[in-house]
Order: C-alpha cells, then sequence, then structure tokens
C-alpha cells in the first residue's frame, strides 16, 4: 500500500532543542565545526559529534557542497546529526541551486536509510554562506516535496528558522 507523503511543519527556534529523530547541520566542507548553526550544535551536542566527524573525514576526506554524512547527535534530543554543505553563494551561476537542492534531497534519503521517521532542517546557506533567503526557502520546499514520495517513512520534516525573516519566507510560500 502506498503511503501518504510526510508533513512539513515550520517552525521558530534553535534546532539544537529540536526532538527529531535527525537534525541537520549546515557543515562546513572541513566538517571541524565553524559558527553559526554548525557551532551551536557542536557546542550543544558535545565533543563526540567531532570526534565521529574526524573519523568520516580520515576515511573519506572533506564533503563536498551538496553531500551529506551522519553521526551521532551526542547530548543532543536527536539521535542523530546529519552534517550537509551548502553552496556558497557566488551569484548563482555556479551551481548553487543544484548544489543546495541536494543538501535537502541527499539529507532526506540519509535519513530514511538511517530508519528516521522526522527530521529537522536549518536554512542551509542563509547565513555566512550568503545565499538569497527568498530563492533559498524556494529550493528547499521544493526539494523536500519532491523527494518525500521517495522516502515513504519519513512522517514529518520541520523547518526550523531561526530568523523571522525566513520563517515568514517559508510560511508565504
Ligand atoms: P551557512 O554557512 O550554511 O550559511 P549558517 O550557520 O551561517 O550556515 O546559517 C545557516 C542558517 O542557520 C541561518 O539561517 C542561521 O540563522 C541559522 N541558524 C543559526 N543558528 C541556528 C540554530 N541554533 N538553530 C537553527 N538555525 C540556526
Amino acid at each position: 500500500m502506498t503511503k501518504t507523503p510526510g508533513k512539513i511543519e515550520i517552525l521558530r527556534g534553535d534546532i539544537t532543542q529540536t526532538a527529531a529523530d535527525a537534525i541537520v547541520n549546515a557543515a562546513k566542507s572541513s566538517l571541524m565545526g565553524g559558527g553559526g548553526v554548525d557551532g551551536a550544535i557542536h557546542q550543544a551536542g558535545g565533543p563526540a559529534i567531532l570526534e565521529a566527524c574526524i573519523q568520516i573525514v580520515n576515511q573519506t576526506g572533506p564533503c563536498p557542497a551538496g553531500e551529506a554524512v551522519i553521526t551521532t547527535a551526542g547530548n543532543l534530543p536527536a539521535k542523530y546529526v546529519i552534517h550537509t554543505v551548502g553552496p556558497v553563494w557566488s551569484g548563482g551561476h555556479k551551481g548553487e541551486p543544484e548544489k543546495l537542492a541536494n543538501c535537502y534531497c541527499n539529507a532526506l534519503l540519509l535519513a530514511a536509510k538511517n530508519h528516521c521517521r522526522t527530521i529537522a532542517f536549518p536554512n542551509i546557506s542563509t547565513g555566512v554562506y550568503g545565499y538569497p533567503k527568498p530563492e533559498a526557502a524556494q529550493i528547499a520546499l521544493a526539494t523536500i516535496k519532491q523527494t518525500l514520495p521517495l522516502v515513504p517513512d519519513i512522517e514529518k520534516v520541520v523547518m526550523v528558522c531561526f530568523y523571522q525573516e525566513n520563517f515568514e519566507l517559508l510560511k508565504q510560500l
């Protein structure tokens, strides 16, 4: 029997406090932590997350933009952190839209592969990486909607917006 695709929820808040099976980190390619949501996740989750990231980089090298890897969530309420690397905005003609879409798609596929039923995303690339927020919001929602039918066991996707602007953009869409 075909299941109905999972629901999408849009919330304002701090993703580190979100009790989803997996929360997504907008990581850097080095997976070594950084500022923004990346810093917040490593700080709240504790050193186990960085240790797992170091192991991954030692085995497979840095994570290219658009790809995703999974680690423990350490002390966070989530079970896993899925680290995906958003594109750095440089005008929009260097494959940024495809890379951003790949982040959402690959994170969802990886969550499903690890038997997650709920997953929470931040607004990938819209901080330091400078992706225009309206375009990023559109890609996020369109990609999640396209991918959900491929991952029928995912029941809920939460977009956790740290900033009111992203929250309003997503609500409008
Ligand atoms: P990027 O380098 O991908 O742009 P940033 O961390 O700078 O990553 O920003 C990505 C988004 O995450 C931004 O919209 C930022 O406001 C948001 N953000 C920062 N901290 C948190 C948090 N604790 N929970 C959810 N979103 C957050």
